[in-house]
């Protein structure tokens, strides 16, 4: 395959193979899990305060952190826990079960560590572009295991629904690296994350690169309120970038791998919705308990459990989980690369399910359990709320998936 090989990073135009050094055993699936489920109590009981201000859950990551989950997708032979991407969509289920907005900010970090580190795998390279990565990655790996450096992936912009569009981001090439400027919308983890890793296009290539700007750095400044409806500890505020300066060695993959990233193993896109079927996972966890009259603080006695047309409505509700946890964990599990039009479209209806039967399940969950529910010391209208912003999310949005299959297997 011909790859696009940039002054920098070497002149070769032979492809290889992944060279990467063979992977040790990761951590097991279930035991991650778990050691999120002992950690959950406490981020569903601080998910009321980063709800009611708005503030990034810094407690909650400083726990993932001490746990060794910011090394989560980090491979085993750089110190993490090697955890693959279906290993991934599981921990960040059960992370969204007790805060959503932690876990779609987890999201943000991982996804930088699975474009460097697994996707990266899988992708051709030239052997010099695969050398420059292993010392780069190597490098943004060890931070993030030794010092606990903590990545965002500011990418909107609000010009257009595509990954490889709407970007009007440029980076200079200079002495060294590059000068980003440009302006991120909802830039999750601002103020929060140390690096702000950003799509932008250096004037002339034809592809975009994927650059990694230090937070603390000249030229980088997080302007704009925050007060949404919802998912509001995810502190998603705007990131303007004034000629940011940025080593080439702070690339996160070398140019234009991010566009065969994007275009070969587009499932990474999906990484969003494990976060919102963890929600939805969440707001069963409540109507349980609410309906069975054990929930603290809530309405008492199992007359709402006995009611047959609540069980209709806990029915329904079940139906809908179980339909967005199958969906998405088989087209992740069977995720692999050049994926077919076929394929896509399972992909894309996954993440639609998802994301829409979040927000239904959470109507529904309203109705069933009833007035009492849905006062604020109670975690279901912060659940409702956060819900409705799955469909938001680009470059998948629900419209997108919609326009997107509605166009499939109809000109092929
Ligand atoms: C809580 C939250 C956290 C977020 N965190 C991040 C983050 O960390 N990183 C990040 O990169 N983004 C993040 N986003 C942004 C998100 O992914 C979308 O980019 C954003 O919601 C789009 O808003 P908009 O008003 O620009 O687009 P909208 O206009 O609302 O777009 C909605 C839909 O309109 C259609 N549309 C919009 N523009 C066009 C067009 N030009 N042509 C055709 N159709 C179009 C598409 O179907 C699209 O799905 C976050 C959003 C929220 C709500």
């Amino acid at each position: 395959m011909t790859v696009t090989v940039a002054p920098h990073e070497g002149q070769t135009a032979q492809t290889g193979q992944a060279a990467a050094p063979a992977r040790k055993a990761p951590a097991d699936r279930e035991a991650l899990v778990a050691q999120i489920r002992a950690l959950g109590p406490t981020f569903a009981e601080r998910a009321f305060t980063v709800d009611r201000e708005a503030v990034f859950p810094f407690a909650n990551y400083a726990d993932l952190r001490d746990a060794g989950f910011l090394a989560l997708c980090v491979p085993t032979e750089y110190g993490g826990l090697g955890a693959s991407y279906a290993d991934y969509m599981r921990v960040s289920e059960e992370i969204g079960r007790y805060c959503g907005a932690t876990a779609l900010t987890f999201n943000m970090h991982n996804a930088t560590m699975l474009w460097a580190g697994e996707v990266s795998d899988l992708l051709d390279m030239t052997p010099e572009q695969r050398e420059t990565h292993e010392r780069r990655r190597g490098a943004m790996f060890r931070s993030v295991v030794q010092d606990g450096t903590i990545h965002s992936q500011p990418f909107s912009e609000g010009l257009n629904p595509g990954a490889l569009a709407g970007v009007a981001t440029k980076a200079e090439v200079t002495e060294g690296g590059y000068l980003v400027t440009g302006r991120k919308i909802f830039a999750s983890l601002s103020g929060a994350a140390n690096r702000y890793n950003v799509t932008c296009q250096v004037p002339g290539e034809d592809f975009l690169r994927l650059l990694s700007v230090r937070a603390d750095g000249p030229g980088a400044e997080i302007v704009d309120d925050w007060d949404p409806l919802g998912m509001r500890g995810t502190v998603s505020r705007t990131l303007l970038l004034k000629e940011a300066f940025v080593p080439f060695d702070d690339e996160i993959m070398p140019g234009g791998m991010y566009d065969q990233a994007a275009n070969r193993y587009p499932y990474l896109f999906m990484s969003l919705a494990p976060s919102y079927l963890g929600l939805t996972r969440g707001i069963l966890d409540f109507t349980q308990s609410y309906l069975r009259g054990d929930l603290a603080g809530a309405a008492k006695g199992t007359a709402r459990r006995d009611n047959p047309i609540k069980q209709y409505g806990w029915a329904e509700m079940q139906i809908k989980y179980e339909q967005s946890r199958a969906m998405l964990y088989s087209a992740v599990d069977h995720a692999e690369l050049d994926p077919t039009e076929d394929q896509m479209v399972t992909a894309w209806a996954a993440v639609y399910t998802v994301m829409e039967n979040a927000n239904e399940v959470a109507r529904t969950a309203v109705r069933v359990c009833g007035g009492q529910s849905m006062l604020k010391h109670l975690p279901l209208e912060r659940m409702y709320r956060d819900s409705r912003l799955g469909a938001l999310m680009l470059p998948w949005s629900a419209e997108v998936a919609l326009e997107r299959i509605g166009k499939a297997r109809l000109y092929s």
